[in-house]
């Protein structure tokens, strides 16, 4: 049997995706659960099962399909989904995570089968310690929350945003090992502005306007209460929260709970790394950058910041840090006779002429690099991109927004317009691109690259909270592992098919930190990597 203990057999067991093996159990596990005759008498290898899955999963049409498909396999064999996705991670992240899972978020009431995780809604004020009570396992070790306000790029999804909790899971355990049984992926319930949403009779959430204000907060505190009652070691990630809520909720809770916002600090340390990778490119210092950002919110904001604490630790002052780090967003240049700004924006807003876009400002601020988190697609133009690659000998290039169609600009168009010359990442994947006889291979800066390391290390140590240091480190880690190979082509985060690897790293640094700062709840192992590779989740049935 897995790796958790069962008391069950027959049909209930065949119907427990975490202990289900299908064709696979043994002769003897047949006899000793009551299996017989309830499968088919010829016994598969877990290879076997997954050579079948694999053949069926590439004959799906589309990739909301295969989708389906996979959440399908999750649902009935949870063992053979990890090892199937595992085996087969750069292929299949795409569907279980961005973009398909955003299709899957907007489709979710019309393709609902059979639900997975915890729904707490507005109704359940005043008791959401005993929602959190029926949730049938006793040790979650992580959590992803969701209010489905912010879904991807796609706006407020309300509770049809559980595809997010769901598939950022599933990347914790393929990319890190943390083990599915101890994940919980979680959907507040607070209604929705979306009218689509609110008018179709298959929405499966609260056909309500959002909870906002008093309400709003104290539901997530009871939330927060209840979930750190039950599960006092647990790390709960927040995920898709929209920008009045994201930050807010951050400061209130990260030095009283374990728990980070990923959009947000995820975000900036994968970013940072990719920062952190150019520079061996470029050859320059971190805090000799200056770096302009299209767009102000969650992701920009949380990259700037930790790119400030990072600069500090090379023993620039925050002012001076702060000094280096520039806005564009929709009403142009963030500087500080704007009166319209929002709070978390007024730390950037230095003294400078207004421009009323972003060539204005590159040409005004002459960057070292232009990071593109706005949402919008085709911003980055050949004028701008031209004007970076005339102030710099390489330009840094980071078109993040996501899906494909937001990106700034595409792969090709930052290689051609810089000659050869930007080094480009993006948040959705580009093919390799050749220019002048030279292949280039874009980086993804994939959010996977950190967050399930960070977890993994959080987990491992029963860390307290998750600061920012642990993300400062992460960042480093991922950026030491990137090969003179991948530079040379241009690629400036690794292979994803060295995540589990990147992971343990990621895990081992993140530990470190934990140990450093005494937040840190179990004893210090003599050889902490080992101890971190030790935590590790197998998707074998040994
Ligand atoms: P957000 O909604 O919090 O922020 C978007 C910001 O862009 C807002 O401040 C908005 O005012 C601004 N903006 C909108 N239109 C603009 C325009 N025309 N010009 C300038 N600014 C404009 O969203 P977020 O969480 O910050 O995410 C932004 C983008 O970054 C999304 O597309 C998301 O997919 C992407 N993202 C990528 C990664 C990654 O690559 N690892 C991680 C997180 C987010």
């Amino acid at each position: 049997m897995s790796d958790t203990d069962t008391t069950l057999t027959g049909v209930d067991l065949l119907h427990n995706p975490l202990h289900n093996h299908g064709t696979a159990f043994t002769d003897e596990e047949r006899d000793s659960y009551k299996l017989r005759g309830l499968l088919p008498p010829r016994i598969f290898t877990q290879e076997r099962q997954v050579q079948r899955s694999l053949g069926n999963y590439r004959k799906k049409q589309n990739d909301l399909e295969r989708y389906i498909y996979l959440i399908s396999l999750e649902d009935r064999n949870e063992t053979l989904f990890y090892r199937l996705v595992m085996d087969n991670l750069e292929e299949m992240m795409p569907i279980i995570y961005t973009p398909t899972v955003g299709k899957a978020c907007q489709e979710f009431a019309h393709i609902f089968r059979r639900p997975r995780g915890l729904y707490i809604s507005a109704e359940d004020k005043g008791r959401v310690a005993e929602v959190i009570a029926n949730w049938p396992l006793d040790d979650v070790e992580v959590i992803v929350v969701t209010d489905g306000e912010r879904i991807l790029g796609l706006g407020d999804l309300g509770v049809n945003g559980m595809g997010i909790p769901v598939g950022k899971l599933s990347l914790y355990t393929a990319c890190a090992g943390i083990n599915p049984a101890k994940t919980l992926p979680i959907t507040l319930d607070v209604g929705t502005e979306n009218e689509k949403l609110l008018d179709d009779p298959l929405y499966i959430g609260l056909p309500q306007r959002r909870l906002r204000g008093a309400e709003y907060d104290a539901l997530v505190d009871e939330f927060m209460t209840a979930v750190n009652e039950r599960y006092p070691n647990v790390m709960v990630q927040f995920e898709d929260f929209a920008n009045l809520n994201a930050f807010r909720l951050l400061h209130k809770y990260r030095n009283q709970y374990c728990t980070f916002n990923d959009d947000i600090q995820g975000t900036a340390s994968v970013t940072l790394a990719g920062i952190y990778s150019a520079l061996r490119l470029t050859g320059g210092k971190l805090g000799e950058q200056k770096l302009l950002f299209l767009g102000a919110g969650e992701a920009g904001i949380g990259i700037a910041d930790l790119i400030v604490s990072a600069m500090m630790d090379e023993g620039l002052s925050e002012a001076e840090a702060r000094q280096r780090c520039w806005f564009v967003d929709s009403r142009g240049l963030v500087e500080s006779t704007r009166t319209d700004l929002a709070e978390h924006k007024l730390h950037y807003a230095h003294e400078f002429a207004p421009q009323p876009n972003l060539l204005a400002a590159v040409n005004a601020l002459k960057p070292t690099g232009i990071i593109g988190v706005s949402g919008r697609g085709q911003m980055f133009t050949k004028p701008i991109v031209e004007a970076m690659a005339a102030l710099n000998e390489r330009p840094i290039v980071f078109a993040l927004s996501n899906p494909t169609a937001n990106s700034e600009c595409t792969a090709e168009e930052a290689y051609t317009w810089s000659e050869g010359r930007a080094i480009f990442a993006s948040g959705s994947p580009f093919d390799p691109v050749t220019y002048n006889g030279k292949t280039f291979v874009p980086g993804q800066g994939n959010n996977s690259y950190i967050f399930p390391g960070v977890g993994l290390g959080v987990v491992a140590v029963k860390a307290r909270h998750v600061p920012d240091e642990m993300f400062m480190a992460a960042a480093r880690t991922l950026a030491q592992l990137v090969t003179e190979e991948d530079l040379a082509m241009g690629r400036i985060y690794p292979s994803l098919k060295r995540i589990r690897e990147v992971s343990v790293a990621i895990g081992t640094a993140v530990a470190e930190v934990a140990y450093q700062q005494e937040l840190a709840r179990v004893p210090r192992p003599d050889n902490l990597a080992e101890f971190v590779q030790a935590q590790m989740y197998h998707p074998s049935y040994k």
